[in-house]
């Protein structure tokens, strides 16, 4: 167990990290994307909102220093007292010339009680130059670097237009493993014409692959995405909340306990959100995994194949 969870928290892996609860900020460095700026594509993924995927990011209009003191008094509500990790969440945080790369990390990790970085980015928007400048900060602080595989399965790859392979993927896994760098990998549960079994086999692929920790995502629908006019042309199923639960559970038993779980839904914009939407009740879908387990006996890594 892991403090009352039955799967490996992050709350509960940086508490025990740093010894006290670690607030992630989520802050905005003004990036854009290959498969939005014409590089690869200019429409961006089916599901990417016009906020890329950071939907509660700081604004890209002020400074990183003025966004983490922002985030950290909108924050104080919920979590009076903490540390913090400075989280790059929108768009491709590593598409810009190094420099700019480098500044900015550093302005982040230059505030008071900045204890970690995290950088979502593409697999693709790691050239070898950037691996050197995260190997620098993977020794300097607590860094992660999140990758949205999102599916294993080509045909929903094309559907989803993500613009890169599985031998990308794996590449960039394998470098930044090597270089001593976490690796978190975002994958989609619900996308159209997949099953169980592929979202399972997704869940073994990436633990074969090593990352230090996952993301699952429920599909949404969200209004400001062409997944959504998709959707309206031509409606498909969704999945409903006990099957969502059941291939959580399902994952988290196969997923080996030092994986650390990073998220179990989506926290997409409630405002947008066009279906599922008993997606909104983010805690019951949470309590309802928590149920599952406890009903079934099952912790994470019950049926991973490395225990
Ligand atoms: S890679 Fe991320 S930011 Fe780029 S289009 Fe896809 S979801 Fe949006």
């Amino acid at each position: 167990m892991w403090g009352d969870k039955r799967y490996h928290t992050l709350d509960w892996e940086l508490k025990k990290t740093f010894g006290e609860k670690v607030i992630k900020l989520s802050l905005d460095g003004g990036f854009t994307c290959p498969n939005r700026d014409g590089t690869l594509g200019t429409s961006g993924c089916i599901f990417c909102g016009e906020q890329g995927s950071g939907d509660f990011a700081g604004s890209p209009a002020l400074p990183i220093r003025e966004q983490i003191c922002q985030q950290k008094e909108f924050m104080s509500a919920k979590w009076p007292k903490g540390k913090y990790l400075a989280y790059f969440q929108n768009f491709t945080n590593t598409y810009a010339p190094i420099e700019y790369l480098d500044t900015l990390y550093s302005e982040a990790l230059a505030e008071e009680d900045i204890v970690g970085l995290a950088i979502a980015t593409r697999p693709d928007c790691l050239p070898d130059d950037v691996i050197d400048l995260l190997e620098m900060y993977a020794q300097r602080t607590y860094l992660w670097i999140e990758l949205g595989l999102q599916t294993i399965n080509p045909v929903s790859a094309k559907f989803i237009r993500r613009g890169f392979d599985l031998e990308c993927f794996e590449r960039a896994v394998g470098k930044l493993i090597s270089r001593g760098i976490r690796v978190v990998a975002h994958l989609i549960i619900g996308l159209p014409g997949e099953s169980r079994s592929d979202y399972l086999d997704a869940v073994r692929y990436v633990a074969r692959l090593g990352v230090w920790g996952v993301k699952l995502h429920l599909l949404h629908i969200q209004r400001d995405t062409d997944l959504y006019h998709v959707y309206k042309e031509r409606p498909f199923r969704l999945l409903d909340r006990d099957e969502y639960v059941s291939i959580v559970c399902d994952a988290l038993e196969l997923l080996p306990p030092e994986v650390v779980i990073h998220r179990l839904t989506g926290d997409g914009n409630k405002k947008l959100l066009e279906a599922p939407t008993w997606s909104r009740d983010k805690l019951r879908v949470l309590s309802a995994v928590d149920g599952e387990l406890r009903l079934r006996g099952s912790l994470q890594g019950q049926k991973s194949p490395s225990t």
